[in-house]
């Protein structure tokens, strides 16, 4: 069926059995259609909500997302084929979610979430769902969530386990009045613990359903209750979460500090994020003539080019942020990005190098 021929045509055959639901019906339909959710993170967890939030029409959708498709990813992370490999996953992920549902807006964003301009890429939507894979960046998205009153839908999954909740302060607590002062040295990983790729689908699909009922008002969320599921014998359980009358987070949220920030950190096993010192608007297709005059140029999308490097494996996007693997520690990465830049100031890769 073309699209083109008869919008309203495709859209009524598309979310029949949905608008068949008495709870949600026409006025449900239309109150998805008008609303905006970003996903952090298209991993595990986003890719599984985001394909849900497409699927149910969701007007809008913004993925943020840092990395690149990676061949440990493929087990879980169901929008992704081995056609995508080292594509920026924001990329691959609005591509795959354009053809699932041709009715959704869905907006790329390939960034690095930090403190300096969470709120800014949070901004504008309805509902931020939780893709993440690290507690400090939850601390961060709490935070900037509470401050823009944008509900939070938290989740984490791990092996056979999974949490889940809805933060809405000042209607509910937040993310550090349930788990302050946790640091991600203590927690486990999907590297160290593993994970079932079915665990994260499970988690994934309970969010795009917290969601769904929070937009259009159907049924009770779990504003205020924690859910913990141990899918190795099927235990569920929800637990009321209380206000901390100290939470410096939701209960003083008109003075958030943003700290300090550092341009570059590991992240992950032998892998660098390196945040540009100052935003560039890179011409990609320049930048790839000068970089594959010596370099193997191993993909080149839309937002990004990712590279061979002297060992290391470089992935350069459009505002000069480089993801550097096989990076030993922070000093050798910074090195590696400033010989990088001058490699690409050598030519006209960018007016404003
Ligand atoms: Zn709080």
């Amino acid at each position: 069926m073309r699209l083109t021929v008869n919008k309203k045509e495709f859209a009524e055959q598309f979310y029949s059995r949905q608008v068949a639901l008495k709870e949600l019906g026409l006025e449900g339909q239309r109150r998805l259609s008008a609303s905006k959710v970003a996903v952090i993170g298209v991993g595990g967890l986003g890719t599984v909500a985001a394909l849900y939030l497409a699927l149910a029409g969701v007007g809008y959708l913004r993925l943020i997302d840092q990395d690149t498709v990676e061949l440990h990813n493929l087990h879980r992370q169901i929008l992704y084929s081995t056609e995508d490999l080292k594509y920026p996953k924001a990329e691959a992920a609005a591509n795959r979610l354009k053809r699932v549902n041709p009715l959704v807006k869905v907006e790329p964003v390939p960034e690095n979430l930090h403190a300096a301009n969470a709120e800014a890429l949070l901004k504008g939507v309805d509902c931020v769902v939780d893709g993440l894979d690290n507690i400090a960046t939850r601390y961060i998205v709490n935070q900037a969530c509470a401050k823009l009153r944008i509900p939070y839908v938290f989740a984490a999954a791990i092996g056979f386990e999974g949490n889940l909740s809805v933060f809405s302060p000042p209607e509910t607590p937040c993310l550090e009045c349930l788990m302050p002062g946790l640091s991600d040295s203590e927690l486990q990983t999907c590297a160290t613990r593993g994970v079932i790729g079915a665990t994260a689908g499970i988690v994934g699909t309970m969010e795009a359903l917290e969601t769904i009922k929070l937009l259009t008002h159907v049924g009770a969320t779990l504003k205020g209750k924690l859910m913990v599921c141990d899918f190795s014998d099927m235990y569920f359980a929800s637990i009321d979460v209380s206000k901390r009358q100290d939470c410096p987070i939701c209960q003083a949220p008109a003075a958030p500090s943003v700290k300090a920030e550092k341009l570059v950190w590991l992240c992950g096993r032998n892998t660098a994020n390196v945040n540009p010192e100052k935003t560039l608007e890179l011409n990609l297709e320049n930048a790839q003539k000068t970089i594959q005059q010596k370099h193997f140029v191993r993909v080149k999308s839309k937002l990004a080019i990712v590279f061979n490097y002297e060992g290391k494996e470089v992935t350069l996007f459009r505002n000069g942020r480089m993801l550097i693997k096989n990076v030993a520690d922070e000093d050798s990465a910074l090195k590696t990005y400033h010989e990088i830049l001058a490699m690409l100031s050598k030519t006209s890769a960018s007016s404003k190098l």
